[in-house]
């Protein structure tokens, strides 16, 4: 079959489908606390454990896709946020902590969901993936969003609890509850 030949089977574990870790907006903007939308203390904690994510991915010879917000500097967005992550800002960028490796995808986002305007479904259908982890901030918007659109075209979903975080903990905790049961995550 065409399409099933056409797919890149990278497992290295041999056979089964290969699941992706999806590191989401780990910027300077909403991490660092000079940032243009520091999302506060929670900041500080949530670093190590995407990091530890991460390290487990890499070791594990899955494969990680960093989703980074990349705003015109009149984006639309900004109705409804102060400005933040701006093209070429430098709030942009991804913390030196969790620096992407040469191989790693970055993907850039002017959207709250990672699929919307981007290439993210097909990357993970060219590499036969059905399976995503999503880490990092924040869990009420852009992951909270993301893990929707990652349902409803049908991937399998898992969070990290420890490993996304929130300005806002009640939003937290409401996007945390959704999430498993209104769109079957799975929490970890
Ligand atoms: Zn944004």
């Amino acid at each position: 079959m065409y399409f099933v030949e056409y797919r890149e089977h990278s497992n290295q574990q041999g056979g089964l489908p290969v699941k992706a870790l999806l590191v989401i907006d780990m910027l300077v903007d909403f991490i660092d606390p000079q940032g243009a939308l520091y999302i506060g203390p929670a900041a500080e904690k949530v670093v190590p454990q995407v990091k530890s994510r991460l390290e487990k991915y890499r070791s594990e010879g899955n494969p990680v896709i960093f989703i980074c917000d990349s705003h015109l500097k009149d984006d639309i967005e900004f109705n409804l946020f102060p400005p933040h992550s701006v093209e070429g800002s430098g709030g942009d960028d991804i913390i030196p902590e969790l620096t992407p490796k040469v191989d790693e995808r970055v993907i850039e986002k002017r959207r709250f969901s990672a699929f919307v305007g981007t290439d993210l479904d097909l990357t993970l259908r060219d590499k036969g993936i059905d399976e995503i982890e999503l880490a990092g901030v924040v869990t009420n918007i852009c992951i909270l969003y993301t893990a929707a659109m990652a349902r409803m075209y049908g991937y399998k979903v898992n969070v990290p609890i420890s490993a996304v975080a929130s300005f806002d903990e009640e939003a937290h905790n409401f996007a945390l509850k959704e999430m498993e049961k209104t769109l079957g995550v799975t929490m970890i």
